[in-house]
């Protein structure tokens, strides 16, 4: 498309690279072939017009062919419009410049003007499908239209030029068609060329205004809009500039005089009137301006143009909103680039440790995506805001969620990696702090080693949730996040309670095992003191009999398990272990307490350690008297039945100690009530290491009678046939020594 625009018309061709445009003359906004130049916007940058915001101004000229605007329009604004050679006469070709103004300094900021050429074709008897395209195009952008016409064409109503005004009447009511509610006006300054002065500006204006309106009554209004009036679409400005051949000094002056008045104005108050009379400052009034941005003026124009081109009813609400939908999806895109830079090293930081297996929590993650996010948002709304209120909010609430969707991703990871941090550094720190207690020598308080280091990793975690908060911004709330961490790191507490509850409880079986050692070997031993089953008696406490064992068995064990169960419980309570936690832990003791006592009991019972027993305590009976005195054998003493009372009465022992009973009862010890009910607080796993009790753990099919017997009935003949064969033994020597003594 861009051969077809030439950037200017200086005689010299357009520049012969492409890419680099030569704007010096101003730009080709629509050729004669009624194409858009797209470069439009590349001119807007290069002039800085394009970042002025609102803040730029656009003007177009009309009139007759020849009629000097071109020269009028590069006097006011330095411009470089191409004017008719005085020599060769030719025709201008049609098309519409536009170029910035270059005599800044008194005037408006960013005066774009606008040279239609080729209007007015019906002078050239020509169709006037241009002249109509071109002045609904400048109708719809611009906010001046400077009306350039000779003094002598004033009050000539059928002229040509009235013929122009009518076609520009005509186009304005197209624009209002489709956008009644449309608050813009367009000021008509009428430049009148080759003033004599013979007739007084004021009565050019006067005869111009009834020409006006006359040509607006006779115009056809669309429906709805027949009552409307010239005033309601139009302000009127009027000015006079002499001969610029004739009266070249005049002209310039005159112009500069003119150029003057490009600046910013408003309407005297209370005033409804529409000539310039009644403005005070420019002619540049807010009202004018068609409030298109100026970086979204090409896009616009094209939209525009188009429409005009494809004969389509001029929609600017329509339009306006395209644009704004083009224009803030360009600006969302813009501003997501800085944002990008900033986070994308972040994901793929994030991305790559998560791959690794260790998410990392990344340093300064808060501020970096707050002010990432705060920089973006307010660049669109910087930018973007100057457009359609509503297609801005609907894009800027989706760019926020863009944005916001990736921030919440990389920050629910950052967390993410913080929780697993923050639980194992918390499980590390309390099983270390509880190693260092141990080998401290176990004077360590558990329940205080949890709380501190909670009360520490909480803090650290909480520092990291509110560094990511974006103020105002909801879901930058972690909250929820830092209460599923306590939750989990108070799971974690649980956890390594337990874990210190099993090791208390090995300590205290431990205790129990080997004061049960003690006090269980002790009983046993007694067995071998055959007198009376009673050693040497204590003062004061009633002579145990071998009878009782079982009894004195189990109150020993008994008071072992009670002082054992109170030591833990002191101990579990220290360390704020539940209730549950507690009764769990005292019914396992008790169980692993009884199955210690029974493999206490099967050691004292062991072959060896029995007969041994067994035949300690038949010695006594048969090699002592009543007084504890050795007996020496006689050929006269009754060595026989000594040795049967003696053989019998610890063959007694035999059946006792075979069986676990109590004397009270005669019945095994209740081990149903000693073990007690389980608790509810048990989990599988407190049950796995325990062995099963008899009669206690019925579906083991094992008895209350089978967990009490201590001895077989095969074991038990074994038994007393061994013993029966060491006792002979001991009745031959005997016999022996009672005749070695007669003969010696
Ligand atoms: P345009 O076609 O309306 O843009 O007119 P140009 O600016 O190309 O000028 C057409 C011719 O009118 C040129 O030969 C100019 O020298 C001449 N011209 C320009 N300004 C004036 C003026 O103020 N008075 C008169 N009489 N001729 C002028
Ligand atoms: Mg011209």
């Amino acid at each position: 498309m861009n051969g077809h625009f030439a950037a200017v018309d200086n005689g010299n061709g357009s520049s012969p690279d492409s890419n680099a445009h030569n704007f010096e003359h101003g730009i080709q906004v629509i050729n004669e072939d009624k194409q858009y130049n797209t470069n439009l916007n590349e001119y807007l940058n290069e002039t800085h017009v394009a970042e002025a915001g609102f803040n730029y101004h656009l003007i177009s000229v009309f009139g007759s062919q020849s009629t000097g605007k071109s020269t009028l329009l590069n006097h006011l604004f330095g411009t470089q419009f191409s004017v008719m050679s005085e020599r060769e006469r030719r025709q201008t070709t049609k098309g519409i410049w536009m170029s910035k103004n270059k005599n800044e300094g008194k005037m408006a900021d960013n005066i774009l003007v606008m040279d239609v050429e080729g209007t007015d074709g019906r002078e050239r008897g020509e169709d006037q499908d241009f002249e109509r395209k071109s002045a609904l195009f400048a109708l719809a952008t611009s906010e001046v239209l400077i009306v350039n016409i000779w003094e002598h064409q004033v009050g000539l109503y059928q002229g040509a030029n009235m013929g122009l005004l009518k076609t520009v009447f005509e186009v304005n009511m197209q624009l209002f068609l489709k956008d009644k509610q449309n608050q813009t006006r367009s000021l008509l300054f009428f430049v009148i060329r080759d003033h004599i002065g013979v007739t007084p500006l004021a009565n050019l204006r006067n005869t111009l205004i009834q020409d006006l309106t006359h040509i607006w009554s006779s115009i056809s209004k669309p429906a709805g809009l027949e009552n409307s009036k010239i005033e309601d679409y139009f302000d009127f400005a009027f000015a006079a500039l002499p001969h610029k051949i004739l009266q070249p000094d005049k002209f310039i002056s005159e112009v500069q005089k003119l150029g003057s008045r490009f600046i910013a104005g408003h309407r005297n108050k209370d005033s409804d009137a529409t000539d310039d009379q009644e403005l005070t400052g420019g002619v540049f009034l807010p009202e004018y301006h068609r409030r298109i941005p100026a970086d979204g003026l090409s896009i616009y124009a094209e939209g525009i143009w188009d429409q005009i081109v494809s004969n389509k009813d001029l929609d600017l609400p329509t339009q306006q909103e395209l644009l704004a939908q083009f224009r803030c999806d360009e600006i969302a895109r813009e501003v997501q680039i800085a944002f990008d830079a900033a986070i994308a090293p972040l994901e793929e930081q994030q991305a790559e440790s998560t791959r690794a297996g260790k998410p990392a929590v990344l340093p300064d993650l808060g501020q970096i995506g707050a002010e990432a996010r705060e920089k973006c948002v307010k660049n669109f709304e910087t930018q973007a805001s100057r457009y359609h209120k509503g297609v801005y909010t609907t894009k800027r609430a989706e760019l926020e969620d863009k944005i916001d969707n990736r921030l919440k991703a990389l920050y629910q990871a950052h967390l993410t990696a913080a929780h697993k941090a923050g639980v194992t550094a918390f499980s590390d720190a309390v099983t270390n702090a509880v190693k260092a207690g141990q080998k401290a020598g176990g004077a360590y308080e558990f329940a205080e080693i949890v709380e501190k280091q909670k009360t520490k990793t909480l803090e650290i975690f909480k520092k990291e949730a509110q560094s990511l908060a974006i103020p105002g911004v909801a879901w930058s709330n972690f909250k929820p996040q830092y209460l599923i961490f306590e939750k989990e790191l108070d799971e974690v507490s649980a956890r390594l309670r337990k874990e210190e509850m099993r090791r208390l409880a090995i300590r205290v079986e431990r205790w129990v095992k080997s004061r049960l050692g003690d006090a269980i070997g002790l009983e046993f031993n007694k067995l071998g003191s055959g007198r009376g089953g009673s050693g040497a008696p204590e003062s004061g406490e009633k002579p145990a009999t071998e009878k009782d064992i079982w009894d004195r068995v189990w109150k020993a064990f008994i008071s072992i398990v009670g002082e054992a169960e109170s030591r833990f419980t002191d101990r579990a309570k220290s360390f704020e272990a539940s209730d549950d936690e507690v009764q769990v832990g005292l019914w396992r003791l008790r169980r692993k307490s009884w199955v210690a006592l029974r493999e206490k009991i099967e050691e004292e019972v062991m072959e060896s350690n029995i007969l041994m027993k067994l035949r300690e305590n038949f010695e006594d009976k048969f090699r002592y008297d009543e007084d504890g005195v050795p007996r020496i054998w006689r050929p006269s003493d009754d060595i026989e039945g000594i040795y049967t009372r003696a053989r019998e009465s610890t063959l007694g022992l035999v059946p006792l100690l075979s069986r676990f009973r109590l004397t009270s009862t005669s019945a095994p010890p209740d081990l149903i009530e000693f073990v007690g009910p389980q608790p509810h607080g048990v989990e599988p796993g407190d049950e796995e290491d325990l062995t099963p009790i008899g009669g206690v753990d019925e579906d083991e099919g094992k008895s209350l009678e089978e967990e009490t017997t201590i001895l077989s009935e095969p074991k038990k003949q074994d038994l007393v046939v061994r013993f029966k064969k060491m006792a002979d033994g001991v009745y031959v020597e005997a016999k022996r020594s009672a005749i070695g003594g007669i003969t010696q």
